[in-house]
Parts: structure tokens; sequence; C-alpha cells
């Protein structure tokens, strides 16, 4: 082989960018006390890209960033580098793969991937919608992508500043479900629940019941090597909860999983997870003298020695260039 387009491939930006990346994340999460932990979030692996959410990973793009991630990073489960980041024993470059709600396709297309690479990811489950439930706002989503009429009159509905919605093209499809979203997200859960069954009513759909996981399925899940951790029962907005009802949601969810597992459930995660908007400083309160482990919120950076064990934080870029993405997680361990 000719070493000049030897030496002249492995000077390409291209190949020098991984060693240099995990130098440069060596450098920010060392190994042991200096140690910081990534925690990335996931909600969905689609079969294939749905045209509705272009920046959802489809399962060849799973792939891709996971093979990405265990290229750049230590990849463990959260319950292990909970563990580690307390004692002060991180592995340089920890990270750890975290998703939410308990999607069937978690199960389907996220667990064989992570497997096939290695991996393992710590699944949290919304217990109250396992076995044939379904989300509000996936009721939203799937009457906009559903929906024969060109166009939907949502007036009366109780959709606030909403009155005719437009559905001619797939963009305003996608313009009109996050509309619905923004007006329906802190609606009160059971007016909420009857807002959205009355938009999927007038729109005339046949909606899905099997996008969430089964008990099986949950099962198959720790069969299959991943942590399963609490997201409450009914994936309420905690902030807005009484303590008693809040209380339930954690308690509830957790010893419904642990009978479906037989095995310590010791990880939670805040519904929605801003912190001061989604959940309280009362919610992590009570993560912490429910005996939970640790407790993971939505707001973006890494976490540290002295980290806050009840509201950790996760991030994921959505970027789909290589450098991008492994850039934007490198500047994520700045917080
Ligand atoms: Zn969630």
């Amino acid at each position: 082989m000719c070493p000049r387009v030897q030496r002249g491939n492995s000077l390409h930006p291209a190949a020098m960018f991984n060693p240099l990346l995990r130098a440069a994340l060596s450098t920010l999460a060392p190994a042991g006390p200096g140690g910081k932990l990534s925690i990335a979030i996931f909600h969905r692996v689609h079969a294939q890209p749905d045209p509705l959410f272009p920046d959802e990973p489809d399962r060849q793009r799973f792939d891709e960033v996971c093979r990405w991630l265990k290229t750049w990073f230590q990849v463990l489960p959260l319950d292990e580098a909970v563990r580690a980041l307390r004692a002060g024993r991180l592995p340089a470059r920890a990270l750890c793969i975290t998703f939410d709600d308990g999607y069937a396709d978690n199960h389907d297309h996220a667990m064989p991937v992570l497997q096939a690479h290695g991996l393992s990811g710590t699944f949290f489950i919304a217990t109250g919608f396992i076995n044939g439930g379904r989300m509000w706002n996936d009721t939203v989503v799937e009457t906009m992508r559903r929906c024969s009429q060109d166009q939907l009159n949502v007036d009366g509905l109780g959709l606030e500043g909403l009155q005719m919605l437009e559905l001619n093209t797939l963009e305003q499809r996608r313009q009109a479900l996050h509309r619905v979203l923004n007006a329906a997200k802190y609606l009160p859960p059971a007016r909420r629940s009857e807002v959205v069954g009355a938009l999927a009513q007038r729109a005339d759909v046949n909606l899905p019941n099997d996008l969430m996981m089964t008990t099986a399925q949950v099962q198959a899940m720790a069969a299959g090597g991943m942590v399963l951790g609490a997201h409450t029962v009914n994936h309420p907005i905690l902030a807005g909860l009484d303590e008693a009802t809040a209380r339930d949601e954690l308690v509830t969810s957790r010893s419904q999983l642990q009978q479906w597992l037989q095995r310590d459930v010791t990880l939670f995660a805040y519904p929605n997870g801003k912190p001061g908007q989604d959940y309280l400083p009362r919610d992590v309160a009570l993560a912490q003298s429910l005996g939970f482990e640790a407790a993971v919120s939505t707001c973006p950076g890494a976490n540290g020695q002295g980290a806050p064990m009840y509201e950790l934080r996760r991030f994921t870029p959505w970027d789909r260039q290589r450098w991008r993405y492994g850039t934007r997680l490198a500047l994520n361990l700045r917080h």
C-alpha cells in the first residue's frame, strides 16, 4: 500500500475527530473524584423515520448514535453510575443512556440495538400506560397524523387561542400538533384528557392502543440486561399536585414495577422534568425520603462530584453530523 496515501488518510480531519474528541472528553471528564457523568435522554426509536418528528431517531439512526457514543464514552447503566459518582469513582468519559415513558419501540428497537453494541440502557416507565394505555400527547399526535380532513375545526374544545387547524401539508400538520400540544400541556390532567378526547372524536380517527409496552415487554427488558426506573403512574406535572397525590404517584409506580420485575427499583425520573416548572423542591425531597437512590431531571448539563443526586442533569444533542453531535456533548460537560 502506498505510504503517502495511508499518511494522508490518517491526517484527514474526519479520521482525527474521534481521537481528538476522546482526548477533550478525558480532560473534561477524567476518572475518579474529578469525574463528570453525562446522561443522554431519549424517548422513542421508530422503526422508520417519523415525518412528523424528523429529529427523533429511527432504528438506523439510533444504531449510528450508539456507535458514536461507545467510541467516545464509557457507557454504563445509570444505577452503577450513580454509585460510582457518589463514591468518586466514575470512569473517565462516563455516560448513561436513558429513555423516558415506556414506549413499545424501546423494547422492539432500542433494546436490540443496545444489545448489539453490548450496551445497557435505563428505561423510566410511566406504569399507568403499560398494557394498552396512551399518553395524552400521543392522542394529539396520532389524531393529527390520521385525520383525513384538510382542516380541523377545534373551536369550543377548550384549546385556548385555537379555532381552525390547517392540515393540508405535512408541515401544517406538524405545526398544528405542536400548537395543540402547547395549548393543552398545562391544563389540569382530567380536563386535558377530556379536551384531547374531544379533539380525536371531532377528527373521527381510530387511535392505536399499542404504543406503550406490555408487562411482558417490561419484564423482557429487565431480562435483556436493561435497568428499569419509575416515572410515576399517570405522568402528571408533579408541581400541580398536592403532596399526598404526588407521593402516591411515586410510590405506586415503583411498587407496580417492583411487582412486575421482582427486583428493587431505585431510580426515578420526573415527568417533563423542568425544575421549578414541572417539579418542585418538595418532589425532590419526596424522591429522597421514599428511598430512591437518585432521580433525573431534563435540565441540560453534566454531573460532577457533589451534584444533587435527586436532580441529575440530562442532555442529548439533536444534530445529524457526527462532529456537531460530539462537540455538543463535549460543550455540555462545561455545566
Ligand atoms: Zn416522560
